[in-house]
Parts: structure tokens; sequence; C-alpha cells
């Protein structure tokens, strides 16, 4: 019997799981892919679109350029699953039965109920947003003067939060723009729960570049002038981007399957499997068991290296064999500061952290490897200088 494998999602989960099942399954089975995007967007680079638009060339990979031909794909936003009926339900009120399936749908960002964010912050998470970004930092920019800079606010030093401030500053400094540039974030420290060494590694490269930073205080409220921090800071503004959290799709929300209450990220065990025995999830939308008491990390990293193992499961599960339990394992991390880096523990490099011309290159080897791995070496060759 032909079974029906279905793929939610075309970010790190989706596009390298779709790699992984058409590497490894023969004609036992068909695989039909859908996403709301047809391509692939290498959102750990997307904020690089906010210094210069032109980069979504380079980030933006064709699904035609990553299935065979033998896969099916579907543009269509995904609005709910039925797992009783193993049907995913479409925008346009179509439906796709499944045999197998696998949920990489990414998250959304979290607004954690703050009054006024959500209408007027900017977000990350689509190409669309980081354009919506680039405009606004532009317009503001256009607007302000050396004698009344325009204000551009990050919510969140994290990951996207640290490189979005990053790349603003690149964006101020190429084209000596009028931007003041603050970051703000809740915890003591930015990049938090991270190694010491590195926090102050990346506050000592932001702060060189002009980036105010605001820890300790947690933003409470926001109007369409101003973020209230704390009990009694307010810091006016004329952009404001919130990278402070993620949390799950709303198409997930009624999916009979196990989930976080709160944020609707699906558990999965370290099989990739759901409670669902033909529904597995990786990438941000899971919580993936992990030795410990932490699941995987939300990361381009982990949802790649995952999405390789969870289609060589999906395989097993057809043929009724046992299913491998993943590990993550932390290959290092590398974050840029506009067209500065830093490095911390990458494998096989013996030095702890580090900044300056080698940080860069890997930070660029990083995402050309990515590049070519996705869809040869001819588009990663191509990329390489925008990088
Ligand atoms: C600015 C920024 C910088 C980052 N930097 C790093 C970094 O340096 N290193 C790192 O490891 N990680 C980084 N991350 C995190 C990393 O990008 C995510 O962890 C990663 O994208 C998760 O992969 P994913 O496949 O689960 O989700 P995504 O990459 O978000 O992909 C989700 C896919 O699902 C599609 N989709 C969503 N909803 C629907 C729907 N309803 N119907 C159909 N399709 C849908 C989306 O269009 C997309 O194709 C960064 C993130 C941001 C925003």
């Amino acid at each position: 019997m032909t079974e029906n494998v279905v793929v939610l999602g075309s970010g790190y989960a989706g596009a390298g799981a779709i790699q992984s099942l058409e590497a490894e399954l023969g004609r036992e089975a068909d695989i039909t892919w859908i996403s709301d995007v047809d391509y692939h967007l290498v959102l750990h680079e997307a904020h690089r679109c906010i210094s210069d638009p032109s980069v979504k060339e380079q980030i933006t990979v064709p699904v035609e350029d990553i299935k065979s031909p033998a896969t099916r794909f579907i543009h269509g936003e995904v609005v709910g699953v039925d797992c009783a009926d193993r049907t995913v339900s479409l925008a346009d009120g179509s439906t796709v039965s499944y045999d197998y399936l696998l949920v990489g749908i990414g998250s959304r960002t979290a607004f954690f109920g703050i009054e006024g964010l959500r209408e007027h912050a900017l977000t990350l998470k689509s190409l669309d947003d980081v354009l919506d970004v680039h405009e606004a930092v532009r317009d503001a920019a256009r607007e302000a003067s050396r004698d009344d800079p325009a204000r551009v606010v990050v919510g969140g030093a994290g990951l996207s939060g640290i490189q979005t401030a990053g790349e603003v500053a690149e964006f101020r400094d190429e084209r000596r723009a009028p931007l003041e540039i603050h970051l703000v974030e809740g915890l003591d420290e930015i990049f938090p729960g991270n190694d010491p060494e590195l926090q102050g590694a990346l506050r000592k490269r932001l702060e060189a570049r002009d980036v105010n930073i605001m820890t300790g205080e947690f933003v409470g409220e926001v109007d369409a002038d101003r973020v209230y921090v704390g009990d009694d800071r307010e810091l006016e503004y004329d952009v404001l981007v919130w990278t402070g959290g993620i949390t799950g799709r709303d198409c997930v929300t009624g999916m009979d399957v196990r989930k976080d209450e709160r944020n609707h990220r699906l558990n999965a065990e370290a099989t990739f499997r759901t409670s669902d025995e033909r529904v597995f999830a990786i990438g941000d939308c899971a919580l993936i068991d992990q030795p410990g008491d932490q699941p995987a990390p939300p990361t381009a990293q982990a949802a790649w290296d995952a999405a390789e193992h969870a289609g060589k499961n999906i395989v097993r599960a057809i043929r009724g064999q046992p299913l491998e339990r993943w590990t993550h394992k932390d290959k290092g991390t590398v974050i840029s500061v506009g067209e500065d880096a830093v490095a911390h523990d990458v494998l096989m490099i013996p030095i702890s952290t580090f900044g300056g011309p080698v940080a860069h290159l890997l930070k660029k080897g990083i995402a050309a490897r990515w590049l070519a791995d996705v869809d040869g070496v001819d588009r990663a060759i191509r990329a390489w200088p925008q990088m």
C-alpha cells in the first residue's frame, strides 16, 4: 500500500525533512509538502535585509529547487489539523489526507499579553516582516535630523533581538542616518541563560556600535509613542521591533495531541513522535524531549539536524521498524552584530569565545553551508558576497 506523508512548513524543519524523506523513501509513499510560502527562507540570516533588502534574493530558495519532481507541493495556509480524520485543512477550504504527518510550521511572536504591544510593534518572523522593518527604519531616518534623531527600540535580546539591533546599527553607519538604537531586555543580561563570557562579548560589540542596552526591567505597556519599562521608565520610539519570545501557531491550537497549554507548542518524544502515533513534530513548533529537563532549543541549528532524523524515523514508522531517539548536540553559537560577529564554543575551535574577522567568516560560512545543503554549491557561491 502507498502511504501519504504530508510535511507542513518550508523552514529548516520542513525543507530538511523533505530532503531526508526523499533520500530514504522508495515507492512505498507519496510525499506532499504544504507551506504558506513557495520558498525556503533562511530565517536566521533574515535580519540582514534590514540594512540591505536586496539580500532577500540570496536567502530565499524556491521550493522547486529543493524538492524532487515526484513530491507534490501545495502553496496554502494550514488552518487546522484533524487527527481523528487524518486531514489537514487549508484556508481555501480544501483538505489534504495523510497517513503520516510531520508538523514543521515554526512559531509566531509571543506578546505575553503586554498592553498595546501587538498593535504597535513590528515582528521578525517572515520575509515581509523584515522588509517592513527595513522600510520603517528607512522612513524614520528620512524624517529625522542630527538634532532630532529617530529612535528605534528593539524589545528582547535573544538571538533575533541582538542581531536586529546590530543590523539597524549597520544601516545607520552605512548611511550616516540620524538614528538612536535601544535594546531592552527584561532579564538581567542580554542573551539570557547563556555563558557570561559570550554575553560580555556581545555587550561590548553592541555598545561599540552605539546601541544603548537596558536590562533588568520588563516592558509593561506600549502605546503609539512610548514603551513603558519597569515601574518608572519610558522610552519614546519611532520604530518598535519586538523579538521578546515565541509561541505556537494558531492553526495547531485545536489539534488533538499533547501540547503545552499556554503556548500550544506540540510535545514530542525524542523520536519526534507526538501523542498521536501518526503525527511527528520538529523545529520551533515542537517541544522535543531531551535528556535533562529542557526541550531541544528553538534554533535553526536544532531544527535542521532534527529534520534529517525525523525523516528517517517516519520511514521507520512506515516500515514498522523501531524509531530512533535524537539528542541535540550543540555545535556552537555564532551571532552577528552588523558586519562583526561573536563565536562561542564552536566545534573543533580551541578558543571558547572570539570575535573579529574569523567569527565573521564563520557566520558567512554557516549561511553558505546551509544554502549548499538546501540547493547546491552554486547557490552558496552566488550568495557569498552578501552573506
Ligand atoms: C532574526 C532571527 C535571527 C535568528 N538567528 C539564528 C541564529 O543565528 N542561529 C540559529 O540557530 N537560529 C536563529 N534564529 C532562530 C531560527 O531562525 C528558528 O529557530 C528556525 O527558523 C526554526 O525553524 P522552523 O523550520 O521550525 O521554523 P521556520 O523557519 O519559522 O519555518 C516555518 C515554516 O512554516 C511556514 N508556515 C507557518 N505557518 C504556516 C501555516 N499556517 N500554513 C502553512 N505554512 C506555514 C512558514 O512560512 C515557514 O516556511 C533566528 C531567528 C530570527 C527571527
